[in-house]
Formats: structure tokens, sequence, C-alpha cells
């Protein structure tokens, strides 16, 4: 209170804002705070870049290029390209590709903890504290650090403002508990020391297909045990399709409707029973049946934060909780699980709080991938009603056949009155790249026409895009193709 009885702020005080958790949200909220002139706290219990950065995002997506770059030298003997080493008497022999998979699994951490040393980096220079400890909040005013073995020691900071994106961690069967040696969690992949003899993968969800495309390209053979009719449920069905006849062209065993009750390591191999009582064996056993997010004993109930019944953090569009102060973003929210949408939460988050322009969360924008090979790229609504489809196989695409690329497609989804391009899927190779002009059209309302409008360079991919827009011209009149 001031001198006669009025309230008082002190302006001059700068914004305190704590953070927990160091991944793509937490550390977007971090720099974003930074720059609105707050002052800023970083609690992290693993590493800067969270697992995106050191166990999930990067180090798949690393793996994920040597594979197909393993399967580019494969693909290469139909362009022409031919592999050989003299043997004796001058004769032609047919190398084999080999992988060396200790050196690929060392570039890939070293690649992932340069990366979260260059983001650490980044935020020591934007001024922002960095505590490595556990954080828990306590009430909705302060977090409590552990930072000593054990959780031994702590610290305390009292902040105004507090972004909670502390993940969420692979789920795990009573049944079916990883070991690191042969049972695995996405994690643990990094410390096998050679390429699996036969890799089974339980969950064909979007990290079950990209591993098993990885494997079966690094020269595994692969067993894939989908609980559904159909790989990567709940994504485009003709994608999901190009996809289970490229695996099985590949060699790849496809076992749909089997859920795994149990995975025993019998110490030379694993034995995945299903739930019918038969049973699949292999060299090991790669578990992706979800994830469960890191939101216990963290303080949220005495805070008060309200929670979904898987776990979940309940926030609103701008990442905020029931209780006003107190943010959530990232794979421990109840929105979408990609990196993209927790980097994009963690700056809206933090600009809300600081009374910035924000522009609330729109799942209707969001452009994600799926690094199988081919990779399978999506925007906005892919299944939506009062809308009209025209989908274009990349066979007719001739910078495709020139590539020698025989899989894949590009599908647009208009409004059929007005034209308005509302969603795409695209499958083809670096379709994360070729989804972008989709996005634009997506996100700034485009119609078929003016997107069919656009130059596209000739010969490309993309042309397929522009093609698919040419072809929808006159759905307000057509209404059905
Ligand atoms: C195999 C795999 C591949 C993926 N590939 C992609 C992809 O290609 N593109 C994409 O967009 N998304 C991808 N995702 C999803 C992506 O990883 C997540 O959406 C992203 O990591 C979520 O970021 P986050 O900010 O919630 O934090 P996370 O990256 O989950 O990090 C959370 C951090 O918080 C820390 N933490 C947790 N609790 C505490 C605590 N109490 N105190 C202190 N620190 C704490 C943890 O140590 C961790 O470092 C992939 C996921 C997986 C599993």
């Amino acid at each position: 209170m001031g001198k006669n009885g009025a309230m008082s702020f002190d302006f001059e005080r700068k914004q305190r804002i704590a953070i927990i958790g160091g991944g793509p949200g937490g550390f977007e909220a971090a720099l974003a705070g930074a720059l609105l002139g707050a002052e800023v706290t970083l609690i992290e219990s693993t590493g800067v870049g969270g697992s995106a950065v050191l166990t999930d995002v990067v180090p798949s997506k690393t793996l994920i290029a040597t594979a197909d770059a393993a399967r580019a030298i494969g693909d290469a003997s139909e362009l022409g390209v031919q592999f050989y080493a003299k043997g004796e008497n001058g004769k032609p022999l047919k190398p084999e590709t080999a992988i060396n998979l200790l050196a690929v699994n060392k570039r890939i951490l070293a690649l992932a903890g340069q990366q979260s040393e260059d983001m650490r980096e980044q935020l020591i220079d934007a001024g922002v504290t960095i505590i490595s400890g556990h954080g828990r909040l306590e009430g909705d005013s302060a977090v409590v650090v552990s930072t000593g073995p054990g959780g031994t020691d702590f610290d305390r900071i009292e902040a105004d403002t507090f972004v909670l994106s502390v993940g969420a961690s692979p789920r795990e069967l009573p049944s079916a508990k990883p070991d690191g040696d042969r049972i695995l969690t996405w994690k643990q992949l990094y410390d096998l020391p050679a390429v699996p003899e036969h890799l089974i993968v339980v969950g064909s969800g979007v990290t079950g297909a990209e591993f098993a495309s990885a494997y079966m390209n690094l020269g595994s053979q692969v067993t894939l045990v989908s609980s559904r009719e159909q790989v990567l449920p709940g994504e485009d069905p003709d994608a999901a399709k190009v996809l289970e006849k490229v695996f099985k062209r590949g060699g790849m065993k496809l076992l749909s409707k089997s859920r795994a009750d149990k995975v025993e390591n019998t110490g030379s191999g694993v034995i995945v029973t299903l739930s019918d009582g038969s049973t699949v064996e292999g060299s090991h056993c790669l578990m992706a049946v979800g994830s469960v997010p890191n939101t216990k004993d963290i303080g949220l109930e005495s805070a008060g934060v309200q929670l979904a019944e898987s776990g979940h953090i309940l926030v609103n569009k701008v990442g905020r909780t029931s209780v006003p102060n107190i943010y959530a973003v990232g794979d421990c929210t109840n929105l979408v699980p990609l990196a993209s949408v927790a980097s994009m939460l963690g700056r809206t988050a933090v600009f809300h709080a600081m009374g910035d322009a924000v522009i609330p969360f729109s799942e209707r924008k969001i452009a994600s991938n799926i690094f199988t090979s081919p990779e399978i790229a999506t925007v906005g609504w892919t299944s939506p009603e009062g809308a009209v489809e025209y989908k274009i196989p990349l066979e007719a695409n001739p910078r495709a056949k020139m590539m020698g690329v025989k899989d894949g497609f590009v599908k647009l989804f208009a409004r059929d009155v007005s034209g308005t391009i509302i969603g795409g899927v695209v499958v083809a190779p670096k379709a994360s790249e070729l989804i972008f002009p989709i996005a634009i059209a997506v996100d700034r309302r485009l119609t078929v026409d003016q997107v069919a409008r656009v130059f596209a360079a000739y010969p490309s991919l993309t042309t397929s895009v522009a093609d698919a827009a040419r072809a929808m011209h006159g759905i307000n009149q057509r209404g059905v193709f």
C-alpha cells in the first residue's frame, strides 16, 4: 500500500518468468521472455533442447538421414549407377552396403549434444538464467528446484508467471518393460552396437512407422505390429496405403489388428506374444505405444492446475491453464504433440502473459510430416465435410519419372463453393519441403485458381501442387470430382 492507503505498483520491476522444462516449448518461451525484457529463469533437469533435441526428434531424424542415404545407394542402380570392385582377374565384384551403427550412433549423439549446447549458449546470450535440476511448483508464486544429487539441495525461485513445458515420456506396458538391452524405447536405440537382425516394432503410429521404415532401409528385417487394420491410424488412408505398399515391397512383415500382450527378453532375442496367443520372435523389440505426460509430482494439484484424465494439462489457445499466471506448452498439454507446436505455443504463452499481441493457436494451420520413406506431409483439414478433394499421383509428374520416384501423390482439399484450399497431403521424397506452398495457401486462404496461377519451376515435384489446383478449377460449378 502507498502512504495514503492507495495500492502502489513497482513499475520499474521486471516481470519474472520461471519456466520448467527446456525442450522446444520452454526454450522458445525463454527467448520470447528475454526479448520482451523479462527476468527469465529456466529450470531443466536433463539438458537444454529437451527430449526433442537429446532423444526424440533430432536423433531420430539424423538416423533417418543415414537410412535415406542407404536406400538411395540401393535405388541408384535403377538410374544406371553401378558400384563394383575389381576382384581377382579383374572380374567385377558386387559390393554390399554395410552400416556401421556404432559410427552412426556416435554421429547422432554428437550432433544432438552440440545442438543442445548451441541452444544453451543462445539462452545465456539472451540473458536467461539456467538452473540444472528438477522443478516443482509451490502454489502459484514459486518453483522449488532440487539441484543436488538425489534431490538434496534446493533453490526457490519466485516469479510472476510460470510456463510448464515438462514434455512426455514413452508409455511402458508392465508386461513389456523396456530393459535397454533388447526391449527398447525410442530413447534407447542409440546404444545399439549393430543394426538389429530382426526388429519387431510394436505400435504403428508415427513413431513406430518412422523407425520401422528407417531400420528396414538400414538392413534390418522388420516386423510391424499394428493394433489397427492399417498402419498410421488417424492419418490420411491413401497415404497409409502407399506406405504399406512400400513396406511390403521392402520385405517388412505387417501384422495388422494385432495387439502385443507380452514381450520377453530370452537373452539371445525377444519373444512377442500377441493377444490371440501367437508369438513372433526377433532379435530386438521397439516399444512405440505412445507417451505419458511428465505431470506427476510437480505441484500441479496444490497450485490448482486442471488436468485431463490422461494427465495432460488443460490449456486454452494461448497456453493458459486454469490458473491465470500459470501457462503450459508442448507435449505435457492437451494440444497437438509436435515440436513445432510446442515452440509456437511457448512464444504465444509468454507474449500473452506480457500483454503483447498474440495469434491464438489454430490446429487448422499446422503442417506436419511423417519421416518415413517416402515422407508423408499434411496440413490443414484432411477429412473435412463439405469439401472436395483431388489427388494426383506422382507417377504423372515428369520430374518424379526422371528421379525414378514410383510412389506418392499430392492431394488437395478445397471448399466446394468458394474453392478455398483448406488442406493437403503430400506423399513424396522430402514431402516435408513440398508441403510449404500448400501451408501458405491454407494459412492465407488462397483459392485453387490463385494457386494454379502461380509459376512452379519445370520440371519439379511442386508442379503437381499447381496441377492439382488447376484440375480443381471450376470446383464451385462442377462440385464433384
Ligand atoms: C521419436 C520421436 C520423434 C519425433 N519427431 C518429431 C518431428 O520430426 N517433428 C516434430 O515436430 N515433433 C516430433 N516429435 C514430437 C516432439 O519430440 C515433441 O513434440 C517435443 O519434444 C515437445 O517439446 P516440449 O517442449 O514439450 O518438451 P520436451 O522436448 O519433451 O522436453 C521436456 C524437457 O523437460 C524436462 N523436464 C521434465 N520435467 C521436469 C522438471 N520437473 N524439472 C525440470 N525439467 C523437467 C525434461 O528433462 C525434458 O528435457 C517426435 C517425438 C518422438 C518421440
